[in-house]
């Protein structure tokens, strides 16, 4: 079966893991800073900090923007779980808003009109977090306008988006928001096993953050009292939690880090000679927006809704792994308990209906993805009556 993703892993990476198993810090030692460095430099923000899955790191990011019980967390449907989660981990409640069928992100203009309707009701929400779907960034400046005019927190889902670029800028660069996520699972843009970063400007979240990954324990001199006198001393501060990534892990994401403009460049490669394959139907490929560059985390398209089931199956038949990104996050039988039903979204739902993610990774073929192109094209036009 041809993933729809997967890691690349070589030689290098495996040396540098193999470094840190003969070294004296499995964790808490060197590399977990040097990757943190790392990642701050490469997407142009000031602070990293790195914990043990994008989830964790989403949990974090509301800590620390002061999400609590009795505050709104806004996102977007067209999402993997973690997103709207994070929000229900602070004891706050989650909301969705619809996103754009063209793209998958969502819509400033449905961001507008709620957000509108909220102000009237004293029931604005705390913090959003826009997902960068696929990889494609959501139309920041149009939501960090809103986000201003209304006092609202911004954390970027950019989970897809490690080397993506909006307006020139790579995500994470915090023009747009306070808190930019990134995941590091294996199917995403690099890979550490699990794991995961977040990154901002502001140091006094970062602090915090790392204090929180950590039990909420400090040993920063100027908190904890007499550590001249007594250095086995540290302090508990708040309540926090043991989401610290390891330093192997932190080891192969520093090597990974390294070869990511490549990574970027394959999956490009791959992608434009989809988007060629099919620009002539008989699918479509998302809509890419002007002052975007995607990190092609997924070649997510969408198919006449009738076909979406029968073409799955006969792809997946082929040895083709295709996939769906996602089902709408409400649907979940647990999101449905809290309330939510089918019909609250209509653009997620019909592009849910639609969506079929094709593979695309750097160790895909030429020959793989040409086969993939012709199956689609046959599978979709037989099922159509073309
Ligand atoms: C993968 C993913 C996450 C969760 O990442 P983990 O590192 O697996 O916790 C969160 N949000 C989105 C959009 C994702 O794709």
């Amino acid at each position: 079966m041809i993933p729809y993703s997967r890691q690349e892993l070589n030689r290098d990476d495996i040396d540098a893991v193999l470094a840190v198993l003969e070294s004296d810090f499995l964790t808490q030692g060197r590399e977990v800073p040097a990757f943190e460095a790392g990642l701050a430099d490469y997407v142009g923000a000031s602070h990293g900090v790195a914990v043990n899955s994008a989830t964790s790191a989403l949990h974090l990011a509301c800590l620390v923007l002061g999400v609590g019980a009795g505050d709104r967390v806004w996102t977007s449907p067209v999402s993997f779980v973690a997103s709207a989660n994070c929000a229900l981990y602070c004891d706050a409640t989650v909301d969705f808003v619809d996103i754009d069928p063209a793209t998958g992100n969502m819509d400033p203009d449905v961001l507008a009109v709620r957000l509108r309707e909220a102000a009237g009701k004293d029931a604005l929400p705390k913090v959003l977090i826009p997902v960068h779907y696929a990889g494609q960034p959501c139309d920041m400046s149009a939501i960090a306008d809103l986000a201003r005019e209304y006092g609202v927190g911004v954390i970027e889902d950019a989970s897809h988006a490690l080397g993506s670029a909006y307006q020139g800028e790579r995500v994470g660069g915090g023009h747009y928001s306070d808190i930019t996520v990134f995941s590091f699972h294996p199917v995403k843009m690099i890979t550490t096993g699990e794991g995961g970063a977040l990154v901002t400007n502001d140091q006094t979240l970062a602090d915090r953050a790392r204090i929180l990954r950590s039990h909420g324990i400090t040993r920063d001199p100027s908190v904890v009292e007499n550590l001249d006198q007594e250095p086995w001393r540290y302090a508990q501060l708040e309540l926090g939690f043991n989401y610290r990534m390891t330093d192997v892990e932190a080891a192969l994401g520093l090597s990974q880090l390294r070869r990511l403009d490549r990574f970027l460049a394959s999956r490009r490669h791959h992608a434009n000679a989809y988007l060629e394959a099919f620009a002539d139907g008989p699918v479509t490929t998302l809509q890419q927006r002007s002052g975007t560059e995607s990190s092609w985390h997924l070649m997510s398209v969408q198919v006449q809704p009738d076909i979406r089931g029968e073409l799955f199956r006969r792809l997946r038949a082929d040895g083709i792994g295709v996939n769906v990104h996602y089902t709408p996050i409400y649907w979940q039988p647990f999101y449905r308990r809290l309330g939510f039903s089918t019909g609250y979204c209509p653009g997620a739902e019909q592009f849910y209906h639609r969506a079929i993610s094709l593979p695309l990774h750097t160790q895909l073929t030429e020959d793989e993805r040409q086969w993939v192109v012709s199956s689609v094209i046959h599978h979709a036009e037989s099922l159509m009556g073309v």
